[in-house]
């Protein structure tokens, strides 16, 4: 698939226009319907706005680059008058009422929505196959997920039907994608981007990001989204920048950590090795690398299991079957509506998290559970602020191992739970990360991961973008 940059090259000179554009992804989505990567495909609504586009370019008012450009949209995300799923039975005929600030953003910049993507159940897996629409295929080997939740979004790009998406993160659902469909994911800073307009899963975690088949096109999109809105008061008042400007920095005297934890027992050697290689060609480029340590972070899994899940339990008592939910034909009372309405409308991951969630938060439990995953929440914070006193950036693998066997999920969710190890921390501390493929183990991509400081996203995408030249 081409980048941005190429396809608007091929705009401004005629080559192609927006309108074929669209047709080219609107056949290869076709094309790859077996993938199942899309639940919505919206082809009137998107050729008519790419003869808006084509219209704007021959009058010399083309607003930027990403004009005229398809793009996919994870469906937790709302989109005017558009059925916006989550991947849920519960909001099968759900159409939004308004649009998500992030996708207005998008439109506004004159970026086309083609479709809307494919994913776990309201967000919560890693592997894509809890949608009520069906699993997810990874294009790079079948019997392998995708990885999750924004599996639809990462397959999209990585099948080229669109050069870039946008997906949601709350533990890892942009980078996991990424790193099993070998595309670039990014989770920016919690607060840069607004989530107004995003289904709620867990609201203290959740940030939306971009996807794309290299570092610079998913800078492109964050300059485009990123911003304060007054719909959503986390969002960050700091400036949007462009963010763009900075790529091709390098990484002479830059310092990554390397926390001693993440590369000890867990991480299979293969993947290791590969991490390990890149690290060291950085290193020659001129980097610095040190030694860090994150002393907390093996408990990051389970304090992010018991927030998510207390969080989830609460965002989620609003589908209850009374309003524009899925609501249970067999119910005779008002009781029997919430229960009847509730267990058929959410799949089993969904009401696993929901018992959870209430169980954490339930008074005799409180403090035990939810209260100290606060706690340990608020130590790894602390000790990436320590490590970040001593290094510019810090590497890390995306995922432990090799993408999981289809099935896996369901028959071991442990598994699953456990894949998210070197994601989950990002989100509970807030922090920027983003992973790109840095190599192929048994025909499988590998990840690497890069953790930035708040709102440095800048100083991230350069070392993302130096680390893809070294790999090219
Ligand atoms: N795998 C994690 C979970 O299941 C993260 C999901 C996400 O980031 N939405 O909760």
């Amino acid at each position: 698939m081409l980048s941005i940059q190429d396809l608007q090259q091929k705009l401004k000179s005629n080559e192609t226009s927006s309108k074929k554009l669209i047709e080219e992804s609107l056949a290869q989505i076709e094309k790859t319907k077996s993938l199942n990567a899309f639940i919505s495909i919206l082809p009137e609504r998107a050729l008519q706005q790419a003869e808006v586009s084509d219209q704007r370019r021959a009058e010399g008012k083309t607003r930027g680059p990403l004009d005229g450009i398809p793009v996919a949209i994870k469906d937790n995300l709302c989109l005017e008058n558009t059925r916006t799923t989550a991947g849920s039975r519960m909001l099968e005929k759900f159409n939004a009422p308004y649009t998500a600030t992030a996708v207005e953003l998008l439109e506004n910049a004159g970026a086309i929505i083609v479709g809307k993507t494919n994913m776990d159940e309201f967000a919560m897996g890693s592997s894509s196959e809890s949608s009520f629409f069906g699993p997810v295929k990874n294009p790079i080997d079948e019997s392998r997920v995708p990885g999750g939740s924004s599996g639809g979004s990462a397959v999209a790009v990585a099948s080229g039907c669109v050069p870039v998406a946008l997906g949601s993160d709350t533990g890892g659902s942009i980078r996991q994608p990424a790193a099993c469909t070998g595309v670039v994911g990014m989770k920016p800073t919690y607060g840069r981007v607004s989530r107004y307009g995003l289904i709620a899963y867990a609201s203290s975690l959740d940030q939306i990001g971009p996807f794309g088949t290299n570092v610079k096109d998913c800078a492109t999109i964050l300059s485009a989204i990123c911003g304060q809105d007054p719909h959503d008061n986390t969002t960050s008042e700091r400036p949007c920048e462009d963010f763009t400007q900075k790529l091709d920095e390098g990484v002479q005297g830059k310092v990554i950590g390397i926390p001693k934890e993440y590369f000890e027992e867990g991480l299979e050697a293969s993947c290791k090795a590969i991490i390990e290689k890149t690290l060291s060609q950085l290193e020659k480029e001129g980097a610095i690398l040190k030694e860090i340590s994150l002393p907390h972070i093996s408990y990051a899994v389970s304090s992010y299991y018991i927030i998510a899940t207390a969080e989830a339990s609460s965002n989620l008592s609003r589908f209850d079957g009374v309003r524009y939910t899925y609501r249970s034909p067999e119910a005779r009372q008002l009781f029997d509506l919430y229960a009847k309405s509730r267990s058929e409308g959410f799949g089993k991951e969904v009401q696993r998290r929901i018992l959870l969630g209430s169980y954490v938060l339930n008074s005799g439990f409180y403090d035990a559970y939810y209260l100290q995953a606060q706690k340990v929440r608020r130590l790894i914070t602390e000790d990436f602020n320590k490590a970040f006193k001593s290094c510019d950036v810090i590497a890390s693998p995306t995922m432990p191992g090799a993408p999981l066997l289809c099935g896996t999920s369901s028959s071991d969710p442990m598994a699953m739970y456990l894949s998210d190890i070197y994601t989950v921390s990002l989100n509970l501390s807030g922090l920027p990360g983003i992973t790109l493929p840095c190599g192929l183990e048994s025909g499988l991509p590998v990840g690497l991961q890069w953790i930035g400081k708040p709102f440095q996203e800048t100083e991230l995408l350069s070392m993302a973008a130096a680390t893809e030249q070294i790999i090219k």
